[in-house]
């Protein structure tokens, strides 16, 4: 049997799982969404990914940025890496794609914030 906590919302259930010939028995879970976040974790966990792109602008080093959609979780290094490996140079807004179709992956890494387009305040 193993334990795993279900983050698909915030009650953040705990979930006893049990691996049987029959199936996979899940309990602890609240709705109907824990069954099925502890079967994908069992069989293909996916996990999103939100993190800081780095600029080239003094004022602004780093803009928030995250993957589209979810990815397998065995590949939150790969993706990671290529996010560090950016250093935007141009004023990007919110939902501007930086990495259409991340190592193929079926997502793109998107910028989540209009910080870099934002008008610096002159007193
Ligand atoms: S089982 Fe349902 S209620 Fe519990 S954390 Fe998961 S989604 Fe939320």
């Amino acid at each position: 049997m193993r334990e795993l906590t279900c983050i698909t919302c915030p009650n953040g259930c705990l979930l006893q799982v049990d691996e049987t010939e029959g199936g996979i028995r899940v309990t602890g879970n609240a709705c109907p969404r824990g069954e099925t976040f502890a079967i994908a974790e069992l069989t293909h966990p996916m996990r999103t990914i939100c993190s800081t792109a780095r600029t080239t602008y003094p004022e602004t080093p780093v803009v928030p940025v995250r993957v589209s959609g979810e990815i397998p979780k065995e590949r939150i290094f790969d993706v990671m890496k290529e996010i560090n490996n950016i250093v935007l140079d141009r004023r990007v807004k919110r939902g501007d794609v930086l990495i259409p179709d991340v190592l193929g992956l079926g997502v793109d890494v998107i910028v989540t914030s209009d910080i870099l387009t934002r008008k610096l305040c002159c007193h």
